[in-house]
């Protein structure tokens, strides 16, 4: 193998940029030429590639966002836009391809890599939805950009005895809500795994005002229902008044944390080792501190459950 490319699809992520760097100076550091595709499978289907060099990838390990661009393509989910990726790849004599994204992009992955073209797929997302990593790209800053803004939230409801409603993201997945939720101490965490009683939501809030505390915060992922649907249920149904707060694309961007640089450069550099060995069709990971890889289509038909224990002492500090 003498060239590969490597893109970014689906969602942004903070350390996307930190895990090109890794591809491009891993690869140009085993004796490949790396190209970088521009604006996903969207810009791979009309030949979006230009080479990399180890200046490409200078001074961006600590941005946010990802300099290759990012997109979603519909057209790309059709087979003849598949094949026709390929064929631009191979135009070029690309021979592998380092996919950076979320699960939508790994079906686009396993799709290339069954169509004979090899493909390896690192966790860029910052949903950490991904089944065989415990962490994915961009999970541990937008970690951080969350509590930062519910600690800056969390003065004012005090100062004010307000009770807040902080919409985090999460569709599918409630690791923001609930790893953000117990950091911050929110007295109540809603995810899209726990079925949640509104009753429970409001007992607390009137036995938190019984005894003289009068503000509070719930973490609420996005998959549920929205912030103001909840504000408008607590107030029309059991008149409690509350403040909401969306907090939205702020958790996609920022400066990546260390841990996600860190992660970013060390599954980055294994994506060149997986293709020099030639392999295909694999997720990377780190699992227990090691860096591994699975089949990305098994990786897809799973899903990790929501760490139970987690759960459970996140109810027990809020009492
Ligand atoms: P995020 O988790 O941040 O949303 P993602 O990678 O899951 O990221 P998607 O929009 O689901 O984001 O997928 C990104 C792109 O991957 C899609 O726009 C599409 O081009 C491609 N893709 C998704 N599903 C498939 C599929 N079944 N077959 C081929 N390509 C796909």
């Amino acid at each position: 193998m003498k060239r590969i490319a490597v893109l970014t699809s689906g969602g942004d992520s903070p350390g996307m940029n930190a895990a090109i760097r890794a591809v491009v100076r891993k690869g140009i550091h085993e004796g490949l030429e790396v190209y970088g595709v521009y604006q996903g499978y969207a810009g791979l289907m009309e030949g979006k590639m230009k080479k990399l060099e180890l200046g490409s990838v200078g001074d961006i390990i600590h941005r946010g966002g990802t300099i290759l661009y990012s997109a979603r393509s519909e057209e790309f989910k059709k087979d003849e836009s598949q094949y026709k990726a390929i064929k631009q790849l191979k135009e070029l004599r690309i021979e592998g391809l380092v996919v950076i994204g979320g699960d939508g992009s790994y079906r686009g992955a396993a799709k290339l890599s069954e169509k004979g073209f090899p493909c390896v797929g690192l966790p860029g997302t910052i949903d950490n939805d991904i089944p065989g990593t415990d962490y994915t790209i961009g999970y541990d800053t937008a970690l951080n950009t969350v509590i930062n803004c519910i600690d800056k939230i969390r003065d004012t409801a005090t100062s004010h005895d307000r009770t807040f409603i902080i919409e985090v993201m999460g569709r599918h997945a409630g690791d923001i809500a609930l790893f953000s939720g117990l950091a911050v101490g929110a007295e109540s965490i809603i995810i899209p795994e726990k079925k949640y009683e509104i009753q429970d939501i409001v007992a607390k809030l009137k036995k938190g005002i019984e005894r003289g505390k009068k503000h509070s915060i719930i973490v609420l992922a996005e998959g549920v229902c929205s912030a103001g649907e909840l504000a408008a249920e607590l107030l029309n149904n059991y008149q409690l008044e509350t403040r909401i707060s969306v907090l939205g694309h702020i958790q996609r961007g920022g400066t990546p944390t260390c841990f996600d640089r860190v992660l970013a450069s060390r599954l980055g550099a294994r994506a060149i080792e997986l293709l020099l060995e030639g392999k295909s069709g694999r997720a990377i990971g780190m699992q227990k501190q090691e860096i591994v890889d699975h089949d990305i289509i098994e990786i897809l038909k799973k899903r990790d459950p929501i760490q139970e224990g987690v759960y459970t002492l996140s109810k027990e500090l809020s009492i």
